[in-house]
């Protein structure tokens, strides 16, 4: 057997690896195949235990100065800066994505830190004199032990949305990666480590649907957030609930875009959906120009390729027209990564799977409507609502988009509209299940809980407290 590039994949409990007591899993590279590590899947046993390590963890840490815990953080982003080029490295390889859109998960973290360095200023309390001699104070309060469920697209990035913001307002956590990208997530934990955070507040326990069920049912954690498909949102957000835990489930991230005849031509050349306006030879164009292998990485795995490439056919056997083909592409050197094409499908009507599931890969499906009405009718009919952008040079136009479609985040000649702290990150319907959002100022909500103190100061005086 060829030798495994990296050494076995452990969890990280109370500060150390610890061996998951559970089966081994093979850990694939999607550029080409190849086992890049071997990780042990974790059973209920090791999620008991990480969550006693952050347990144990959480009344020294709670207890210091927010100004004190920011410290690690500061520290922590330097860390990332230093180690950016590694840590792009070593997503792309776990992931399959580009080089420079693994770089964008490491500045995306930075900027992350940097957010959460900001919490001392922005998660001071209250204080009010409510009538003479009595006020009332509000202050913020961890909630606890929190366990952070991430999915594989973004290895990094994710999880980064919710350490440094849970650990700065004092919980302590145990973050749950996905089993498919195991490396990135330990060298977080190592990278923490070195900028001082004290053991057992950290802690990583790698697994699958075991692992995910064992936190929602553990009685001493109090609070869960999840990122992942909406299938496995709507398991977590009931199960985690119903285990009487605060839970916010972000779902899949399906997103609309409205071309308008309008829309500025000039923005072809980097962005595919406007280039859709000048016409549609033009979009092919632009999408022959992604090149597998070049400026487009691999899909996570065989069976994420399989079922995209399945979806194509479906979509073509269904009627839809397709104008670029993915399917069955092969990189030279690559043979047994797991790639596909960009792809450009048109003619989709809106009742075509195509158009109504989540496909997860480069894939865009162009849907015909005589009016914008109709084309918002068949965004709102979507169950999902992340994010809906619309391409267009009428301020008027873009504005009755932004206030009708159905969707948590709007761009506006914007493909990808995802705000920049401290704006917060999250979609609206079967896209996110809970109240708040993960990132940003709204983060704040959901990883504290308020106290509210009423005193009153002159007991000597004769008036009453409400007066
Ligand atoms: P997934 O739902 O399959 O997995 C997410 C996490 O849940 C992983 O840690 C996984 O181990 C675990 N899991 C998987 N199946 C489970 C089950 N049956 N029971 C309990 N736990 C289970 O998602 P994925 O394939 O890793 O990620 C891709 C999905 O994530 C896409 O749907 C994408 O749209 C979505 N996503 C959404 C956002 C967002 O911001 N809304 C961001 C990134 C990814």
């Amino acid at each position: 057997m060829k030798d495994i590039k990296y050494p076995p994949v452990q969890n990280y409990i109370g500060g150390k690896f610890v061996t998951g007591s559970g089966e081994s899993f093979d850990v694939f590279s999607p550029l080409d195949g190849t086992v890049i590590a071997q990780s042990n899947l974790s059973t209920k046993a090791d999620v008991a235990s990480a969550t006693g390590a952050a347990k144990l963890a959480f009344p020294a840490w709670s207890a210091m100065p927010i100004k004190e815990r920011v410290q690690v953080f500061f520290k922590y982003k330097t860390l990332l800066e230093k180690h950016s080029k590694e840590l792009s490295e070593l997503i792309q390889e776990e992931n399959g994505k580009t080089f420079s859109e693994a770089q964008a998960e490491i500045d995306k973290s930075i900027e992350l830190t940097e957010f959460a360095c900001s919490m001392p200023q922005l998660a001071s309390g209250e204080l009010l004199e409510v009538s003479r001699g009595v006020e009332c104070r509000i202050e913020r309060y961890p909630v606890g032990v929190v366990a952070c469920i991430t999915p594989f697209n973004f290895p990094a990035m994710v999880p980064n949305w919710t350490i440094p913001n849970a650990l700065v307002l004092g919980n302590t956590m145990i973050l749950k990666p996905s089993e498919l990208v195991p490396l990135s997530a330990n060298r977080i934990a190592q990278l923490l480590k070195e900028a001082g955070l004290p053991d057992g507040v950290f802690n990583i326990v790698h697994g699958t649907k075991e692992v995910v069920e064992a936190i929602c049912t553990e009685p001493l954690i109090d609070a869960i957030s999840f990122v992942g498909s909406t299938k496995v949102a709507k398991i977590v957000y009931a199960l985690g609930s119903s285990n009487f835990k605060r839970v916010l489930a972000l779902g899949g991230a399906k997103n609309h875009l409205f071309v308008l005849p309008d829309a500025h031509p000039g923005m072809a050349a980097s962005n595919i959906a406007a280039s859709m306006s000048g016409c549609i030879d033009k979009l092919c164009d632009e999408a022959r120009k992604i090149i597998p292998g070049h400026n487009l990485g691999a899909v996570i795995s065989a069976e994420a390729k399989a079922r995209i490439e399945n979806y194509i056919t479906e979509a073509e056997n269904a009627g839809a027209k397709i104008l670029v083909d993915g399917r069955h592409y092969v990189v030279a050197g690559k043979e047994n990564g797991y790639y596909v094409g960009p792809t450009v499908i048109d003619d989709v009507t809106a009742d075509m799977k195509i158009a109504q599931e989540e496909v997860f890969g480069p894939v865009l499906a162009i849907l015909h409507t005589e009016t914008l009405e109709n084309a918002l009718a068949i965004q709102k009919k979507s169950p999902y609502g992340n994010a809906a952008s619309v391409f267009t040079q009428s301020g008027g136009a873009a504005h009755y988009v932004s206030e009708h479609a159905s969707a948590g985040m709007i761009g506006v000649n914007i493909g990808v509209p995802v705000p920049r702290e401290p704006f917060s990150f999250g979609g609206w319907n079967d896209s996110k299940f809970g109240v708040g959002d993960l990132t940003g100022k709204s983060s704040i909500e959901f990883w504290t809980k308020l106290k509210k103190t009423t005193t009153k100061w002159n007991p000597e005086a004769q008036i009453n407290w409400m007066s």
